[in-house]
């Protein structure tokens, strides 16, 4: 299995769980913990420290599962072969969980004069630097669709808004969104409405169906996609996401990730699947999709083994939690595969909520990581 994030931990935990007296589990990730992604938001906006939400792959203790610190650099899926930077791996079964990387050289100009927040690094230089802006135009700009959880950077509009109103500045800054979609969250029309409305009452200037094509840092201006210029003080980016490289070398990606069918996640090469980020199953990118097909993927191994049923198709369903500011948290329940039509049912924020989103994290973290 390649890639211990949502998808592969999940996984991991379940055939442990379910099989794991029965078959051997290679779990290959080229880092040493895992990080929520919500979590990076925590950090940029000073809530928590890089250490504090770090969960350690040293604490992943499941039977019949092997967790390797190594990086994959090669992968022949009619093999089903994998090669790393410390040897190579035949399977029976690879299933491919590498998740979305950043395209950092899709947006000239990002790495250099742009502050992105998708990435660990990102989010913790910006814990050093938010705090530091105090007057001008704040910009958040999104390169390109899809990107990793779609109402990420509504809430980090909302939460520079609390930031900057905390330290007293917000009189004497600017806050403005560029987002490549049309809406907030296009799939749930309420969850949108919602989040203009929270944007209208803060003085945000949200600039939907643009995209940042890039980053003049010399000016620090902002190239948007119907060649607009927006001058900025703080750039606060989302980059252009695609497979990693070493999925695309493999041959198996097209148009930048990894076709598979939706019902079963499988890919055309037999024994082979790929779930999550890395992979086109027709749902958003975000951690509860990767878990809900690492579900489907895990009950059909099982099956196969007849320890269990065949699991029904793949249902494409999620909630996100959704950080609306002063500490209130949403929910929209998507439902993109189990209906004729793609659906997002809005939870408007509540204190349960707030609770929920918690007992989200700790709950994976207690089932992945013990403890
Ligand atoms: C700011 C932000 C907020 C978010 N908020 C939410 C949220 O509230 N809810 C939600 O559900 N999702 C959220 N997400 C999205 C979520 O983090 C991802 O969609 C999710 O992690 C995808 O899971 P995955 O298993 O596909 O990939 P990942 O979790 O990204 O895991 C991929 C793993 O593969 C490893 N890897 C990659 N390349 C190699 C290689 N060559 N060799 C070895 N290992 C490799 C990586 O180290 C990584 O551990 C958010 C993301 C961001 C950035």
């Amino acid at each position: 299995m390649l890639g211990a994030g949502f998808g592969g931990l999940e996984l991991s935990s379940l055939l442990s769980e379910a099989v794991g007296d029965e078959v051997e589990v290679t779990l290959i990730d080229r880092t040493d913990a895992f990080v929520f992604g919500f979590s990076k938001l925590d950090v940029m906006f000073g809530r928590t420290t890089p250490e504090e939400v770090r969960l350690d792959y040293a604490d992943v203790a499941k039977p019949g599962v092997r967790l390797v610190k190594e990086t994959v650099t090669a992968i022949d899926p009619e093999a089903r072969r994998v090669t790393t930077d410390a040897g190579a791996y035949e399977a029976d079964v690879l299933v491919i969980a590498l998740g979305a990387d950043y395209d950092m050289d899709a947006t000239p100009g990002l790495a250099e004069g742009g502050n992105e927040f998708y990435s660990e690094a990102g989010a913790e230089r910006l814990a050093g630097v938010i705090p530091e802006f105090s007057e001008g135009h704040a910009l958040i700009g999104v390169s390109d669709a899809p990107f990793k959880c779609p109402p990420a950077p509504s809430e980090c509009a909302l939460l520079l808004h609390d930031a900057l109103t905390a330290r007293g500045v917000r009189d004497a800054c600017r806050i403005s969104f560029v987002l490549p979609l049309p809406s907030p969250v296009p799939p749930s029309p309420e969850t949108s409405a919602a989040l203009l409305k929270e944007f209208d009452e803060r003085g945000i200037d949200f600039i939907p169906g643009r995209r940042v094509g890039s980053i003049d840092a010399e000016r620090s201006v902002a190239l948007l996609d119907d060649d607009t210029e927006l001058a900025f003080d703080l750039f606060l980016g989302v980059p252009k996401h695609r497979a990693p490289d070493v999925v695309i070398e493999s041959g198996i990606t097209e148009g930048g990730y990894v076709p598979v069918d939706p019902a079963t996640l499988r890919t055309r090469f037999e024994g082979v699947y790929a779930i999550g980020d890395v992979a086109t199953a027709g749902v958003p990118k975000a951690g509860v999709f990767a878990e809900g097909a690492a579900r489907v993927v895990a009950r059909h191994l099982v099956a196969e083994l007849g320890r269990g049923e065949e699991p029904g198709p793949y249902d494409g369903r999620g909630s996100c939690y959704i950080e609306f500011g002063e500490g209130r948290v949403g929910r929209v329940d998507i439902d993109f595969l189990s209906g004729p039509e793609k659906t997002g049912t809005f939870n408007p924020p509540s204190t349960e909520l707030t609770a929920e989103k918690q007992e989200f994290g700790t709950s994976r973290r207690a089932r992945w990581f013990g403890g």
